[in-house]
């Protein structure tokens, strides 16, 4: 899968791509970054990209030129464009799904007070939000968005019955997690799941994941049970 970035600043993504089962999936050719370096495509002699907002207010906006120039250059017309902003659909386990499906994915990461309405207009065929608040910049939520995609690619994760049991799976969380030493500083592992009993923890791990969502989550212990309900 290829993930395209347009960024202003492209050291961001050198050490997270070069990471954990990131830089693993990128080494053995799973996954390929070609981070696109916006301020390359400035025309300004001093290669600025962002310019004082039209109807005056505080802070600046990324200007059109460099980032259509860029876009032209890096894009086919059928491709999937995000653009991370907060007043986008918000991210999530089922978007991811459907992120993953495709061949190819481009995120513009945008900066100051966002990018000139008009790039949006002619490329973005999504506009993604990661949660509500408002970060510094795109890259943050272009590394949260390429790597919820990337664990669903097949090959990326060692072993894929990981996905299977995570949390979200059946619109549950997951179980809490536990491993050795059976005792560590007067804290016990509870006794059945040292017993060697798969129905018995298979069961145990049920309900505490249904615990835990009721507590943290009302809103998706409520969409587990209209599931349960439904019968779906
Ligand atoms: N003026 C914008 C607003 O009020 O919606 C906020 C701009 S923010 C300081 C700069 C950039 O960070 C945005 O253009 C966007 O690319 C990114 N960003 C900020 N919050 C985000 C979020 N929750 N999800 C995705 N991207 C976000």
């Amino acid at each position: 899968m290829i993930f395209k970035i347009y960024t202003l600043f492209p050291e961001f993504f050198s050490s997270p791509l070069k990471s954990g089962l990131m830089g693993k999936a990128v080494e053995s050719g799973i996954l390929e970054f070609r981070v696109i370096d916006i301020r390359e495509y400035s025309e300004d002699r001093f290669r600025r990209c962002d310019d004082y907002p039209y109807g005056g207010g505080s802070g600046m906006v990324m200007m059109p030129q460099p980032l259509f120039s860029a876009l032209e250059a890096n894009e086919e017309s059928t491709g999937t464009v995000l653009y991370t902003s907060p007043s986008g659909r918000t991210f999530d386990r089922d978007f991811s799904r459907e992120l993953s499906g495709k061949g190819e994915i481009s995120i513009i990461c945008g900066h100051y007070e966002g990018v000139d309405q008009r790039v949006i207009e002619r490329f973005v065929t999504h506009e993604v939000s990661i949660g509500d608040y408002v970060l510094s910049g795109g890259e943050y939520a272009a590394l949260v968005i390429a790597d919820a995609v990337a664990r669903l690619v097949p090959g990326f994760m060692g072993n894929s019955q990981s996905l299977v049991e995570e949390s979200f799976e059946g619109d549950l969380l997951e179980y809490p997690q536990y491993t050795r030493p059976a005792e560590y500083m007067g804290l016990k592992v509870p006794d059945l799941l040292l017993q060697g009993d798969h129905a018995k923890i298979t069961l145990w791990r049920n309900e505490k994941r249904i615990e835990k969502t009721r507590a943290v989550r009302p809103d998706l212990y409520k969409k587990y049970l209209t599931r349960i309900i439904l019968g779906e």
